[in-house]
């Protein structure tokens, strides 16, 4: 294919037509491959000859998939996965051994916590979680023991930035690989393997599918780090669906429109909420005043949809915001068409102690929003009645 753009690759990239001639992308909603005979499907087993064999080794919508988020990423190869949860785990026990160091940021989703915590410890695996922005504690944990180093940027739900190349550089000086968690920026905002990291991982289901449908994951990496990765899978199986592949392989196609209108609606909801009595501090990357303003303009190409804020009163004023919205629906994804919102404390950290909370920042006013594609006079308007609430 000739160089294209971004905006042409996401539609056109990895496309094979059969001999039916569609023109929309097909769905193969096949387990297996029958071939023309017993020569052939040894040849094909043994790999001796190209061509697919089962769903669990390759599946054509499934690699439609992976060729076109890779090319998005900027990476040699992708391989997805059912969810963005066994992409981590795809990562974890490909690359990693007994007395291997993980160091990871403590500001990270809750499941990844927990698999890092109770499931790669299990097995012999030190993990050591460090402040994502504090760069003298990266620098302090990795040694020559660490094999991989692991943070989201931004975070969820407190818009925390980390500088990528800077970890990247502390992370290779020990030989260790570094592979970041960029699902709120999603391929369109941010490609973390132009920025010195090793590996992207992707929670499909969030902004890729956009309209809160499917489960999907990827990691995205080079040619060989791959190859590693899709071992691991033929044995263990955790592959993505035909279908959901087709799914996201649609959502890839509007990706960036969508993020830039995600990005657009989240931004003035931020200066709304900012200006409000009623809120104590908004947490998003598009505002001036963020921490993390100057460093996510310099990575990323917008602010991306998610955005937090803080109410006074603690946990009974939070809700009675929430309770008092109609247009949201309060879930716990993220990444939809419609906005969403939810209470971190009692959701998606609500298996944290009140000491990994309060060493999180998620304090019981805090209030999470997915900002949606709906009219933003609209949205505004749904969250300046449930303020009036409190
Ligand atoms: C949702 C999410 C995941 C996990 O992805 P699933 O598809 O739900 O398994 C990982 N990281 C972040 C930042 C997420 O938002």
């Amino acid at each position: 294919m000739p160089d294209y753009k971004d905006a042409t690759n996401a539609i056109h990239s990895g496309v094979r037509q059969t001999q039916e001639q569609e023109n929309s992308e097909a769905i193969f909603a096949t387990s297996s491959f029958a071939y023309s005979s017993a020569e052939e499907a040894a040849s094909k087993f043994s790999g001796e000859e190209n061509g697919n064999v089962y769903s669990r080794f390759t599946n054509p919508t499934v690699e439609l998939f992976e060729k076109r988020l890779a090319t998005l990423e900027k990476g040699e190869a992708a391989i997805a996965t059912s969810s963005g949860m066994a992409a981590l785990m795809t990562m974890a026990y490909s690359l990693l051994s007994a007395g291997d160091k993980v160091v990871c940021s403590r500001n990270i989703f809750g499941s990844t916590v927990k698999f890092f915590s109770t499931y790669t410890t299990k097995f012999g695996v030190e993990v050591v979680y460090v402040d994502a922005t504090d760069y003298q504690a990266w620098e302090d944990a990795i040694d020559e023991k660490t094999k991989l180093c692991y943070f989201e940027t931004p975070s969820n739900p407190l818009y925390e930035v980390v500088d990528v190349q800077r970890v990247a550089d502390l992370a290779h000086e020990k030989g260790a690989l570094l592979c970041v968690d960029t699902v709120l920026a999603t391929p369109a905002l941010q490609n973390p393997l132009t920025q010195g990291a090793d590996i992207v991982m992707q929670s499909a289901t969030k902004f890729i599918d956009g309209q809160g449908r499917t489960l999907g994951g990827a990691l995205i990496s080079s040619k060989e780090i791959v190859e590693v990765f899709t071992a691991f899978m033929r044995s263990a199986g955790p592959c993505m669906s035909p279908f959901n592949a087709w799914v996201l392989v649609n959502g890839l196609e509007t990706l960036a429109l969508r993020m830039t209108a995600h990005s657009a609606n989240a931004l003035k909801l931020a200066q709304f909420l900012e200006a409000h009595p009623k809120v104590k501090k908004v947490n998003y990357g598009g505002l001036p005043s963020h921490k993390y303003h100057e460093l996510a303009k310099r990575q990323q190409k917008d602010f991306g949809g998610l955005l937090s804020f803080e109410v006074e009163g603690g946990r009974e004023a939070a809700w009675q915001v929430i309770n008092s919205a109609n247009l949201v629906s309060i879930t716990g994804n993220l990444g939809d068409t419609k906005t969403l919102v939810t209470h971190p404390a009692t959701t998606t950290h609500g298996r944290l102690t009140d000491e990994e909370k309060a060493k999180a920042g998620i304090v019981e006013g805090l209030i999470r929003v997915s900002v949606g594609l709906e009219d933003i006079e609209d949205i505004i308007t749904d969250f300046d009645g449930a303020l009036s609430q409190i």
